[in-house]
């Protein structure tokens, strides 16, 4: 199969930069291991900052976005006191959407595939060949075992930090960077009312936090050992937890439909591209959850792919191939450090035998700051909505 661009993987990022080259025409096709039913479902992010969701309306896409708008209030509540930050209009009245991950890609697929879009579930041993060539090569399964081979002049690897992108990489061709955050949260989902803002809590307890994901579910985390397994949280230890750590006695409960850990690690690859190969989103760079940056960037990265490739297509001009990787990485080192600033503040003003009296000093007063310090409150804001 003859195409323009070989997208691997269907989550946010290759779903993102398929249908933006749909709508400049630009062929392509996509190439995705798992099933339908199973990407539809994954559960994931929740908040499609504002940045993107102007993204989406720019380029057509707004009826990709289900839920809510986000109407911008972040709740931080310190030792059971509330405190609201109204990162909308700290931003000049951006807003983004409450809208999760799965019902995203759900837009996205269903969007492609009305468009007429190449898109094919269960490719098995999906592999890069050639990447420096005029063309590259890729090899890919059916379910029924027939094997094909799609050319292009550019491939897209979307596929995640484990995908088959990233390992057909000749070694030393990018420096990895990682950081261990050594923090590890629960990552609980139930059948319970959705708070009415995103609330992230701090208190001697450790860190816990509620977000929208439906208008009958959320999503809980819940600051735990890095040596808990989800076997050792069943609901009579999970409950109390949150109730206390929230500072909510009376917190609804409700069947937990999902929970597992999640280890706080960060990772940026540097450069993004090599020959014919252009990484994007999480096969690229992973963020941890904290500040809700991880599938923004991601998809940012399409969008700065798709424009890139849209003039080299075009009109030949390659310039913005050439800049692709500095400038998304320009943006994902930012973003990095926003989420990094966010996570060592909460965590640190938490549990003091974590980090002494002294650094949960410092990040007390640097929260206090978002309360009381109307230019440290504006950045903020302005990061919720989405660097540029
Ligand atoms: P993925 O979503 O990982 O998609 C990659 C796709 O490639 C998958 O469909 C995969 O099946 C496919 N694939 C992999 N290998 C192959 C292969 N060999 N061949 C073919 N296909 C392959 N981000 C936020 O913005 N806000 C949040 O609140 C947030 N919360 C999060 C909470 C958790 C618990 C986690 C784990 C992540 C969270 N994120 C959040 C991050 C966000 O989910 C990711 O950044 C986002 O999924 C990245 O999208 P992607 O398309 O680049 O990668």
């Amino acid at each position: 199969v003859d195409t323009t661009v070989v997208i691997v993987g269907a989550g946010p990022t290759g779903l993102t930069l398929a249908n933006m080259l749909q709508h400049n025409d630009i062929p392509c096709v996509v190439l995705e291991r798992r099933s339908r039913e199973f990407v539809e479902n994954r559960h994931r992010a929740g908040i499609v900052d504002a940045r993107v969701r102007r993204m989406y309306q720019d380029w057509g896409l707004a009826d990709v976005l289900g839920g809510p708008p986000d109407d911008g209030i972040l709740e931080f509540r310190v030792d059971g006191e509330a405190h609201l930050v109204d990162h909308a209009t700290l931003s000049g009245g951006q807003y983004g959407w409450l809208c999760p991950q799965q019902v995203l890609v759900r837009g996205l697929i269903a969007r492609f595939l009305a468009g007429g879009g190449d898109l094919r579930f269960e490719t098995a041993d999906v592999t890069p060949h050639e990447l420096t060539g005029d063309r590259v090569r890729v090899t890919g399964t059916d379910p029924s075992g027939v094997t094909t081979t799609f050319t292009a002049p550019y491939l897209a690897g979307c596929d995640g930090t484990r995908g088959a992108s990233r390992a057909s990489l000749p070694a030393g061709a990018v420096a990895t960077y990682t950081f261990d955050h050594e923090v590890s949260w629960l990552t609980i989902l139930a059948t319970a009312p959705p708070p009415p803002h995103p609330l992230l809590a701090v208190s001697e307890h450790g860190y816990a936090a509620q977000f929208y994901r439906g208008p009958k579910a959320s999503r809980y985390y819940l600051q735990c050992r890095p040596e808990d397994e989800p076997a050792d949280w069943p609901a009579e230890r999970v409950w109390p937890q949150l109730r206390m750590r929230l500072g909510d006695d009376a917190l609804p409960d409700g069947p937990i439909t999902e929970i597992g850990r999640v280890d706080m690690r960060s990772e940026v690859c540097e450069p993004m591209s090599y020959g014919r190969l252009f990484l994007a989103g999480d096969a690229a760079h992973v963020m941890t959850p904290m500040g809700g940056k991880g599938m923004n960037l991601a998809v940012l990265d399409a969008e700065t792919l798709a424009v890139a490739i849209s003039a080299a297509v075009r009109d030949g001009d390659e310039s913005g191939l050439r800049a692709y990787s500095a400038t998304c990485l320009e943006r994902a080192w930012r973003y990095q450090e926003f989420s990094r600033w966010m996570l060592e503040m909460l965590h640190d003003a938490g549990d003091a035998s974590r980090v002494g009296p002294f650094r949960r000093r410092l990040a007390r007063t640097r929260l206090a700051a978002l309360f009381t310090d109307s230019t440290a409150a504006r950045v903020f804001g302005e990061m919720m909505a989405g660097a540029s």
